[in-house]
C-alpha cells in the first residue's frame, strides 16, 4: 500500500492521489508497496509499528486496476497480536497536460480511498492534548469525527473554534519560551496588542513573526500557517476545500500545544537537574 500517512492519517472516503503512472495498466497489486505504519495499538496499549502480513490477492492476467480493492491486515511488530484492517479501493484518475507541439495529452494516474478501516479511525485524543484543551476537547473530537466522515466543512468550523477559545493561552504560554530580554521585551509589546483585538487572526497577525525557533520546524512558522488557514474562511468553499484547511489548523494546534509543553517540561527539568547539581 502506498503511503504510510494516508494509512495512518485519512479518514474514509478521503480521496489520496498517487503519483503511480497507470496509462498501461502497468500497475500490479502485488507489486504496490507495504510500508511499516505506527499506530496505537490496543494489546500494548501504546504507540507501537505495524507490518502487513498478508499478499495483495490478484487474478491472472487482469491488471486493469480501476475498481479494485485490497485488503491489507496489519500486525503489531511488537505482540504480535494487535490489529489494524485497511480496505482500500483503487482507481484510475485521468490527468491532461499540453505537450512541446501544445496538444493535448493525458497520463492515468492511480488514486485511492479507504472504504473500511478497523478498528474504526482514531478518535482518540492524544492526552496532553486533552490536558491543554480541557473543556474545549469535546469539540476536538467532534472535528475529528467531522474528519472521519470527509464532513470538512464542518471540520474546519470545530477546529477554527478551538482556535479562538484557546489563541489567548497558547499565545501567552508561548512568551515562556521566548529566549533574551530583548525578544522578550519585544513580545510583551506585543502581547498588550493582542489584548487590543477580539479577532484571532489579528492576534496570530502581531506575535506571529516573534515566534521562537523552538516552535518552528524545517523552516515553517507555524503560526503564519495557522493565520493563513484561518483566513481562508468557509465562505464558498466545499467539503474538500475546507478538509485541508481542517487539516492544516488541526495538526498546527497539535503541534504548537505539544511543543509548547515539551519544551517547558524540558526547561523545568533542567532547571531543577542544575539546582539539584549545584545543592551538592
Ligand atoms: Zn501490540
Amino acid at each position: 500500500m502506498p503511503n504510510k500517512f494516508f494509512l495512518e492519517n485519512y479518514p474514509l472516503y478521503s480521496k489520496a492521489n498517487t503519483d503511480w503512472m497507470n496509462s498501461f495498466n502497468n500497475i500490479k497489486l502485488n507489486k504496490l508497496p507495504k510500508p511499516a505504519i505506527h499506530m496505537h495499538c490496543d494489546v500494548c496499549a501504546s504507540e507501537q509499528t505495524f507490518n502487513v502480513e498478508n499478499d495483495y490477492e490478484e487474478s491472472e492476467g487482469n491488471y486493469n486496476i480501476e475498481g479494485k480493492i485490497i485488503r491489507a491486515k496489519y500486525i503489531c511488530s511488537s505482540c504480535a497480536k494487535g490489529e489494524r484492517l485497511f480496505i482500500v479501493r483503487l482507481f484510475n484518475r485521468i490527468e491532461k497536460t499540453t505537450d512541446s507541439k501544445g496538444g493535448e495529452v493525458e497520463y492515468t494516474y492511480v488514486s485511492m480511498e479507504k472504504i473500511g478501516q478497523y478498528p474504526s479511525w482514531n478518535i482518540q485524543m492524544d492526552s496532553e492534548l486533552e490536558k491543554m484543551l480541557g473543556k474545549h476537547s469535546d469539540y476536538y473530537k467532534k472535528g475529528l469525527t467531522c474528519e472521519s466522515q470527509s464532513y470538512g466543512i464542518g471540520a474546519y468550523a470545530y477546529f477554527r473554534r478551538i482556535t479562538e477559545d484557546i489563541i489567548d493561552e497558547l499565545i501567552n504560554s508561548i512568551f515562556d519560551l521566548v529566549e533574551g530580554e530583548e525578544k522578550k521585551e519585544e513580545y510583551r509589546t506585543a502581547l498588550k496588542k493582542v489584548k487590543e483585538t477580539k479577532i484571532t487572526e489579528k492576534k496570530i497577525d502581531v506575535v506571529k513573526d516573534l515566534l521562537p525557533v523552538s516552535l518552528q520546524t524545517e523552516g515553517i512558522n507555524p503560526l503564519k500557517a495557522l493565520h493563513s488557514a484561518l483566513s481562508a474562511g468557509l465562505h464558498g468553499k466545499t467539503d474538500e476545500e475546507c478538509m485541508e484547511q481542517a487539516e492544516i489548523i488541526r495538526s498546527i494546534l497539535v503541534f504548537l500545544v505539544n511543543q509548547t509543553m515539551k519544551t517547558k517540561e524540558e526547561k523545568k527539568k533542567f532547571t531543577s537537574g542544575i539546582k539539584k547539581l549545584l545543592s551538592k
